[in-house]
């Protein structure tokens, strides 16, 4: 009789195991599925593992069947599922679920999570005097706090994170272990009395600590008042130091800039809400969900003119880099009375050097730029700057992909070999990739400088480390002098992989495609400032007809000199005369710019190079052209950070405006000699400034659309890739979007990957993902 018994109830029993792949660790996924599961009545286990989460269910059948089919609405709010195998076990009879320890065995896929901003629950906590964590700076739970930048080894656990220096108190142990608490295995848990703690301090004038003030409120309170005081305090975040001051004081923000060597490049903003935020900037809806997000970037929003901040915020521009607070230690910081309503936080570093990591070092080689440190004892193990979006319409476009993105995969179209991919030279990241997961890095600046270079390397070491991802083949651009190049070269050597080389706005738009998983021929339209082009010119004014493997130059911009190379690139005024010579004739460019801008610029040293085909290499950039308008309508002739003059080009543009100026199609090339022809007729009968910029805009778009069509016509194509750095620009990309669909074009473009530089290591990754699965 028992047996028959028996046998019925094992009939309805199942067991499965669900193993799972995306974004299932650090954000509270295995006590989520715990209480959903133990409400459910079944038994099994939950394990992370380094490729995601092992989970056994065991139940009635009926029940194991419901949790199966809709897992996917069970999942904790943060995590998310990339793909999910079910296989079938046999019952075992198991009566209890439990929560096992973490395997580190065979190759990672998705260890860390990103950074996320702090959740409501844990603000909740901070404000409510009655809490145990009221006040405290370190407070996470499952669902938000830092991640990647205290990671140091897989699976995403405490032990292999900073946060093991920091033994668990006995209260925290009893939250951490009861499955009905919030923090129930909350790897990076802590509370005032077992986590780490706050000081501050000023510096005396031997750079020594002075006046240390310690306990989280009154280093709060002390950084509050230096700040309202005017002095400018570096306090340590996630990723690394952020320098701040008084958003709203012109001395203590020309002080910045000075030490920085920093004098017109923008800074952004820190304000304690949403309220402060509509003060200084417009806003839509997707401008506040992108600021309140668990990513927290600092978002491009246009200046209000009533703003209170100083000018010399962003100089020039009318858009503004602001952010929300994003940890408990800002939050407490913002909500201080004494803070001033908007801060400056800009990286704490000298130009283009990497971010400040520690008190030391800031105390070493910075001790100029700052008065007082807001310093913690929690270590930083991975640099992180923050991420910058733009909104283009109404979407985000990624410019800067750093923290709350890294170390987020992106899917490639094949399973191959792991790849590594170093990018160029500006912006640099680079990208791993394992399967068909691209892990790109966080973002690493200008290689060309030394310590950026040393960055560069140390990021690698630890971040291929990190991923447990050794590369079988290395790829770069095609420039012979970065130092990119080099690097994957000697690298190459040491270990005997091959290199392959892809050709830089090539692999703009393959970054593109691959963000958008676009696998089919595309028209490759790649706006760009400069990059090697197979026949040794600088190109960036690229129109390819592109596949995954193979591309076609269609058209270009129209071949101009580059008067003293690169030097052209910081001196706009050199790229106008070149492009005034062709129009006018070299004499008539140096009078011209002389008669209109009495600026003591070396014209006539400058024409002299232009015919010097060595010291004036032949460029199709799109970006010099900007730069070259810019520098003509007199707006900048030099400049102290990338992109600056087209920037100021683009925020004088009018609004409304839909005048176009002619250009000519060749066989090849497009050439603008007529535009700037057109232009000068126009500065003669004194049209303003904002007319020509909004013009000159319009005709860039309308090129791009003709050009467009004509390679429709002779291909078929209809969609369209977006890429290069010229794409950050909001009035170009947005309009460009417009017009193609208006002719039923269909367009990509960039979302988390940056169309600039920062994107070239992923489509270098791309292209040899697709070269390994032929
Ligand atoms: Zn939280
Ligand atoms: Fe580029």
């Amino acid at each position: 009789m028992s047996g028959i018994f028996h046998q019925k109830t094992k009939k309805h029993r199942r067991r499965v195991r669900l193993s799972i792949h995306g974004r299932v660790q650090g954000v509270g996924f295995r006590p989520h599925i715990y209480r959903q599961l133990v409400h459910r009545n079944c038994a099994g286990c939950i394990q992370n593992t380094p490729q995601g989460v092992l989970l056994d269910i065991e139940g009635e059948a009926k029940t194991v069947e419901n949790v199966v089919q809709n897992f996917a609405e069970m999942i904790p709010p943060r995590a998310r599922i990339d793909d999910m195998e079910v296989t079938e076990l046999a019952p075992t009879g198991e009566k209890f679920f439990a929560i096992s320890d973490s395997s580190s065995d065979g190759d990672s896929l998705l260890p860390i999570p990103p950074d996320m901003a702090i959740c409501r629950d844990c603000r909740r906590e901070l404000a409510d005097a009655a809490d145990r964590r009221s006040g405290y700076a370190f407070n996470t739970c499952t669902c938000c706090g830092p991640r990647f930048t205290i990671a140091g080894g897989v699976p995403f656990d405490r032990i292999n994170s900073e946060m093991d220096k920091f033994p668990l108190c006995a209260e925290c142990r009893k939250e951490f272990t009861d499955p009905s608490n919030h923090r129930f295995h909350a790897q990076t848990m802590s509370c005032p009395r077992c986590g780490p703690h706050l000081s501050f301090f000023s510096l005396n004038e031997n750079n020594a600590k002075a006046k240390e003030i310690t306990g989280s409120k009154a280093a709060i309170a002390a950084t509050a008042k230096a700040l309202r005081d005017g002095l400018s305090v570096a306090i340590k975040g996630l990723g690394g130091f952020h320098l701040a001051c008084d958003a709203s004081d012109p001395q203590a923000v020309e002080r910045i800039r000075a030490c920085k060597r920093r004098p017109h490049k923008p800074l952004s903003v820190m304000v304690g809400g949403l309220d402060t935020a509509r003060k200084i900037c417009e806003f839509t809806q997707t401008a506040e969900d992108i600021l309140s997000s668990e990513i927290a970037p600092i978002v491009l929003l246009e200046k209000t003119s009533s703003s209170f901040l100083c000018d010399s915020i962003a100089p020039g521009l009318g858009r503004l880099g602001v952010m929300l607070p994003y940890t408990p230690l800002h939050r407490l910081l913002l909500d201080h009375t004494d803070t001033p309503p908007a801060l400056v936080m800009t990286s704490c570093n000298r130009s283009e050097e990497p971010i400040a990591l520690n008190s030391a070092s800031i105390q070493a080689g910075l001790s100029d730029m700052v008065d007082g440190i807001l310093d913690h004892n929690r270590e930083i193990h991975n640099r992180c700057d923050d991420s910058v979006v733009s909104i283009h319409s109404e979407a985000p476009v990624v410019f800067r992909r750093s923290r709350g993105y890294v170390p987020e995969p992106i899917m490639l179209q094949h399973n191959a070999p792991p790849i590594l991919a170093v990018g160029a030279m500006w912006k640099n990241t680079f990208t791993l990739t394992r399967g068909a997961r691209a892990y790109q890095s966080q973002h690493i600046g200008d290689v060309s400088d030394a310590d950026n270079a040393d960055y560069f390397e140390d990021t690698f070491r630890k971040f291929s480390g990190l991923m447990r991802i050794e590369p079988e083949l290395i790829a770069c651009d095609m420039h012979p002098d970065y130092p990119t190049t080099a690097f994957a070269q000697t690298l190459a050597a040491r270990k005997g992989l091959p290199v392959v080389r892809v050709q830089h706005h090539y692999a703009h738009i393959l970054s593109c495609m691959a963000e958008n998983a676009e696998s089919e021929p595309v028209i490759g339209v790649a706006m760009d400032g400069t990059g090697y082009g197979n026949d040794g010119k600088i190109w960036g004014g690229e129109f390819f007809i592109a596949g995954l493997r193979h591309y076609t130059r269609r058209f270009h911009f129209e071949y101009v000199p580059m008067p003293g190379g690169d030097k052209a690139v910081s001196q706009p005024f050199r790229m106008a005369l070149a492009y005034l010579s062709k129009t006018i004739g070299a004499d008539r460019a140096v009078s011209f710019m002389r008669e209109i801008h009495d600026d003591a610029l070396p014209l006539e040293q400058v024409a002299g190079l232009i015919n010097n085909q060595k010291l004036s290499p032949l460029t199709s950039s799109c970006g010099r052209l900007f730069d070259a308008v810019s520098s003509l309508l007199g707006i900048r002739h030099k400049c102290s950070y990338e992109g600056q003059a087209a920037c100021e080009l683009e925020a004088l543009a009018l609004k409304g405006e839909s005048g176009v100026y002619p250009y000519r199609i060749g066989d090849q090339q497009v050439s603008f000699t007529e535009t700037i022809n057109a232009i000068i007729e126009e500065m003669k009968r004194e049209i303003s400034v904002s007319v020509i910029s909004a013009r000159f805009h319009n005709t860039i778009v309308h090129a791009v659309v003709s050009l467009c069509d004509l390679i429709r016509g002779e291909t078929g194509l209809d969609r369209v890739a977006l890429s290069g750095g010229v794409m950050q620009n909001k009035s170009i990309h947005e309009n460009a979007v417009l017009e193609l669909h208006k002719l039923g074009f269909k367009t990509i473009s960039h979302k988390t990957v940056p169309p600039n530089d920062a994107g070239l290591s992923l489509g270098q990754a791309a292209y040899v993902n697709a070269d390994l699965s032929e």
